[in-house]
């Protein structure tokens, strides 16, 4: 293979001088540390294991000022992005850090120190130039420069990095290669010429006819080399992903395709996102790599329009051509032609002639609702493990919360939710009422207490996970103030994935009522002073101002109300 860079610094020193890596582990457990974050901790990753060759470390000031100025490190080879280690000033000074100082860099999943820093020098960014000069705009519809307004710490240190292990992974581990892995790979099964294609989204036909037309033009085989690392908030989950990829390669000619996945961080940057992923490719061992329409492109900007042009990232990796050491293959937007029952790229397609497409926003909404994805467009075994991870809405979970006075019918109407919903199947349903609950999740809580709101925000959790893997989730504590409701509202909302629906739902039966049906006798008890605590006596329950939907038992009958509440979940479309 051509200019194959090193095999990284861990592969060097694991090598070369195992005894120095035991030392050097021994002298990481006695130095000051940083818990890297994760992007810094993939950065660290493609450092040790050489897919940022010729990068070798965190970049000091001389190697970033000049990439983000010219794309280039201070020796003049070129590179696209910063490479950072951002560390806060509290860091630098309770830590002790400056030129010198030896630094272990650990991992933030499970601690191990797996790299060791040689302070060179500590600087400050100009991080209104890095946002302009490298993602095109100062603008934090750009997630990398929100990325960097907001989460980047004010410290760039850099620095030589001496290796002690490269991170554990649990997931996937078969399909994860170091360069040198890869490299040796293919020579093991005398592939000479091998386009790689970059991807951070699910597969279709597509991409399978893509990458396939790039390896009949370049008469090559074809590395499919997925970002496993971080990709744009929002997109597909990896693992959903790396499910996706491995139905995908089945349907490649046999021998043709190879998986293995990228521990990159991503920045959504385009032009200099292609340039950078193509030296990270030539790393890899791959000759030729895939540049399509809009590659790595965040989206639109705070204006509405897009940050770059379709094709900026090609004229840029056009630019550094002759000393990039990898060719790339240009694309146009692969689209379908229904005449032929074939993908062809856009300006090969005969004007007049019919061609389909079906846009990420419109797979993403019948993925929700359950409409069909023709089989022009992906292939059963993809849509199947798409739709396990991104379920209609009949199969995602949901919270009802039902919110009222002691005694005022919550616990009834919520049994006999718990009955209808298991009668129509389909979810397992979770019923928690305050009393049966509460006790669970606080040994210390007696039915004669008040809700804590520390015991509310437990339910909630529970409520959230529930609802996360699926099932139909009935709470009825009494939740009498507002801020705790809202807690519990957001606590569910935020826990993310499907299940991310909550009803709020009032008893709002009068208080005269549910005291004169009292059979346990709360209130007269709170009535006469024996007890304390007791909402609507000597706590005030503060109504909810908004609500999907209020039921008051004195006004309709339980059955009555469950049918609402059905109704209300099917507006929804969840029943
Ligand atoms: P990213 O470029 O952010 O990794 P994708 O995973 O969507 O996002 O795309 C991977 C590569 O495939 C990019 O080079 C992109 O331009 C190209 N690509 C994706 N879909 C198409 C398509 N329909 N036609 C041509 N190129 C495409």
């Amino acid at each position: 293979m051509a200019n194959a860079p090193h095999g990284g610094i861990l592969k060097d020193l694991v090598a070369r001088d195992a005894p120095l890596h035991d030392s050097l582990k021994a002298e990481a457990s006695t130095l000051s540390d940083i818990t890297l974050t994760e992007r810094q901790l993939c950065d660290l990753e493609l450092i040790l294991n050489g897919g940022f060759s010729p990068l070798e470390s965190f970049m000091n000031q001389a190697d970033y000022e000049n990439v983000v100025d010219t794309l280039r490190l201070a020796d003049g080879a070129i590179f696209a992005m910063p490479i950072t280690l951002d560390l806060s000033k509290e860091d630098i000074e309770t830590k002790n850090i400056k030129p010198g100082a030896r630094i272990a860099l650990r991992d933030p999943r499970d601690d191990v120190a797996l790299a060791i820093i040689t302070v060179q020098d500590i600087y400050q960014p100009d991080k209104v130039k890095e946002a302009i000069n490298v993602f095109g705009a100062d603008d934090p519809a750009h997630p990398a420069v929100a990325y960097l307004r907001s989460k980047v710490k004010d410290y760039y240190v850099g620095g030589k990095i001496q290796a002690i292990q490269p991170p554990t992974h649990f997931d996937y581990v078969a399909l994860r290669y170091t360069p040198a892995e890869l490299r040796s790979h293919f020579a093991k099964v005398a592939w000479r010429k091998v386009v790689a294609f970059q991807t951070r989204n699910p597969m279709h036909r597509a991409h399978r006819e893509l990458t396939v037309l790039a390896a009949r033009q370049r008469q090559a085989n074809v590395l499919i080399h997925p970002v496993v690392g971080l990709t744009k908030p929002g997109d597909v989950d990896h693992y959903t992903r790396v499910r996706v990829y491995e139905a995908i390669m089945a349907k490649y000619p046999n021998g043709m395709g190879h998986l293995a996945l990228l521990p990159l961080a991503m920045r959504m940057a385009g032009p200099r996102e292609a340039v950078w992923h193509a030296i990270i490719r030539k790393n890899y061992g791959a000759t030729h790599f895939i540049v399509g329409r809009d590659h790595a492109g965040p989206g639109k900007n705070s204006q509405g329009k897009d940050f770059y042009g379709p094709y900026d990232a090609q004229d840029l990796v056009t630019k550094y051509r002759d000393e990039l050491q990898i060719e790339m293959v240009p694309f146009q937007q692969m689209t379908y032609v229904p005449s032929r029952d074939e993908y062809q790229p856009r300006d090969e397609v005969p004007k007049g002639i019919e061609t389909l497409d079906i846009s990420g926003t419109e797979l993403r909404r019948r993925l929700k609702t359950g409409a069909p994805i023709p089989d022009w467009f992906s292939y059963d075994a993809v849509v199947k493990t798409l739709r396990e991870s991104y379920p209609p809405r009949t199969k995602q979970g949901f919270v009802l919360f039902l919110t009222g006075l002691h005694n005022s019918g919550k616990d009834a109407i919520a049994k006999a939710l718990q009955v209808t919903l298991n009668q129509q199947g389909g979810r397992s349903v979770s019923l928690l009422l305050g009393d049966g609950v509460l006790p669970e999740l606080d040994e210390s809580f007696s039915r004669k207490d008040a809700e804590k709101s520390k015991d509310l925000q437990r339910l909630a959790y529970v409520a959230a996970e529930l609802a996360r893997a699926g099932a139909a989730v009935i709470a009825a504590p009494i939740a009498p103030k507002a801020a705790s409701r809202d807690t519990i509202k957001e606590t569910v909302l935020q826990s993310g994935g499907p299940g991310g629906k909550f009803f709020t739902i009032p008893v709002n039966t009068p208080l005269e009522y549910c005291e004169a049906t009292d059979r346990q006798g709360f209130y007269n008890s709170a009535r006469q002073g024996k007890l304390s605590g007791v909402v609507g006596v000597d706590v005030v329950y503060e109504a909810p101002e908004r609500a999907e939907l209020v039921v008051d038992i004195t006004q309709q009958s339980i059955p009555e109300i469950v049918t609402r509440i059905v109704l209300l979940l099917e507006t929804n479309a969840l029943v």
